[in-house]
């Protein structure tokens, strides 16, 4: 055994990174285990919500790549529109920068880091973690899986069974300077092509990330239905590196994300927006809301990590869980709502705040009353 920790995270994407630091400041001896070398590649469209830019607690200034303040929105190649909101809505990143500046405040603070060293096993007792990297063994006494969907640490745990998965497949595009400029503070959202999911255009300052994302049913569309986003905006389908995909996983109520002496973050406890696919938020969230319990399961040396599941249930669920509803009803009327969207100026300012944390999907379904228990039926 090399050495023991108090707490060792698996992962060191934005959830792990965010909880090593809230960890290491609390005075806790923490260790990030991260399988790639830092700073890695991550395919993702890099849109950080001012909702979730206000959750980080860190400026992210100096790795933002454009301030999205409208949208350019287009249904089937058949109708589209843009519009403005008068205050940022969406930061874009590339995600090697931004994930390793989260990674620098957590090693700032006091948490240590070792890259390049995938964890392959985890065997929890009532007394340790024991930790089986590819180069050594380590010792915790607690191990927390932030090693996104279908993480190691919820397999060995036995936790997640039955979780449910989308998949986006994503591309960083060069484009012609003159089409570039068309897209300054504007992102692309294109509706039609994948049932129940849709396509995007963020803007990266010298480059655009084209994406798109379905329910995993869809899997085999993703390809046809990324070129068909590049037709909708007249991108060239030569100019396209890094296409890849990777799995977007989805929470139900109920779902066991705690067990012992173990609990999961982000990716790994499927705390991704079933309707936008947005899991930044979220991820960093679960990290604050993990931080306190076990610095308190630390402090009084019981392994009772149960409150930080109950939290999660509490804190973050109610609005996961509307999301799905309001996921259902874009699956089965793309076209109407694109219409309610472009047709109602009420309706885009409410999506524009919910980006912005100014407004929730559970206070957007209160307003849905008396059809709110209707509503609810979606989400079961
Ligand atoms: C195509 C696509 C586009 C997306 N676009 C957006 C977007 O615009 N905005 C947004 O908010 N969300 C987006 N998401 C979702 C977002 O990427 C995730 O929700 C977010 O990265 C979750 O953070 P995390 O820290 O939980 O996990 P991750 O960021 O996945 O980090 C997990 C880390 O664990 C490491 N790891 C894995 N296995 C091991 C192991 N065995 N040992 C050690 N380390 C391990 C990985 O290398 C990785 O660094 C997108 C997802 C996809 C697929």
């Amino acid at each position: 055994m090399e050495r023991s920790y108090d707490v060792i995270i698996a992962g060191a994407g934005p959830s792990g990174a965010t909880l090593g630091y809230e960890l290491a400041r609390r005075g806790v001896s923490v260790l990030l285990l991260e399988k790639d070398r830092l700073p890695r590649y991550k395919p993702c469209a890099g849109g950080i919500t001012v909702k979730a830019a206000r959750g980080l607690g860190l400026d992210i200034a100096p790795v933002t790549r454009s301030v999205v303040r409208g949208v350019r929105a287009t249904y089937k190649r058949k109708r589209s529109f843009t519009r403005w909101y008068d205050q940022p809505l969406v930061f874009t990143v590339m995600r090697d920068e931004f994930d390793h500046l989260l990674v620098r405040r957590a090693r700032e603070a006091g948490a240590a880091l070792l890259d390049n060293e995938a964890v392959c096993r985890v065997e929890i007792s009532s007394r340790a973690v024991r930790i089986t990297t590819t180069a050594r063994t380590l010792e915790s006494q607690i191990i927390v899986g932030a090693d996104g969907a279908g993480g190691v640490v919820a397999r060995d745990a036995g936790l997640m069974r039955g979780v449910v998965f989308g998949m986006g497949m994503e591309a960083e595009t060069s484009v012609a300077a003159e089409k570039l400029v068309q897209w300054d503070s504007l992102m692309g959202l294109d509706l039609g092509h994948i049932r129940g999911g849709y396509g995007w255009v963020f803007p990266k300052k010298d480059h655009l990330s084209v994406g798109v994302g379905g329910p995993l049913r869809q899997v085999r569309r993703l390809r046809s239905g990324y070129r068909a986003v590049l037709k909708s905006y007249d991108l060239e389908a030569g100019s396209v590196s890094r296409l890849r995909s990777h799995y977007l996983p989805v929470r139900r109520r109920g779902m066991a994300i705690q067990s012992g002496r173990c609990l999961l973050l982000g990716d790994a406890a499927g705390l991704v927006d079933p309707l936008t696919g947005e899991g930044i938020h979220h991820a960093v969230r679960s990290a604050r809301l993990a931080a306190p319990v076990i610095h308190r399961c630390l402090e009084s040396s019981s392994p009772d990590l149960q409150g930080y599941q109950e939290a999660v249930d509490r804190e973050l669920m109610p609005e996961l869980t509307a999301a799905r509803g309001f996921a259902r009803l874009f699956t089965w009327f793309p076209g109407l709502c694109f219409g309610l969207v472009e047709g109602h100026d009420r309706l885009w300012r409410a999506c524009c705040r919910l980006l912005r944390g100014e407004e929730t999907y559970v206070s957007i379904k209160q307003r849905l009353y008396p059809f709110e228990g209707l509503f609810d039926l979606l989400t079961v």
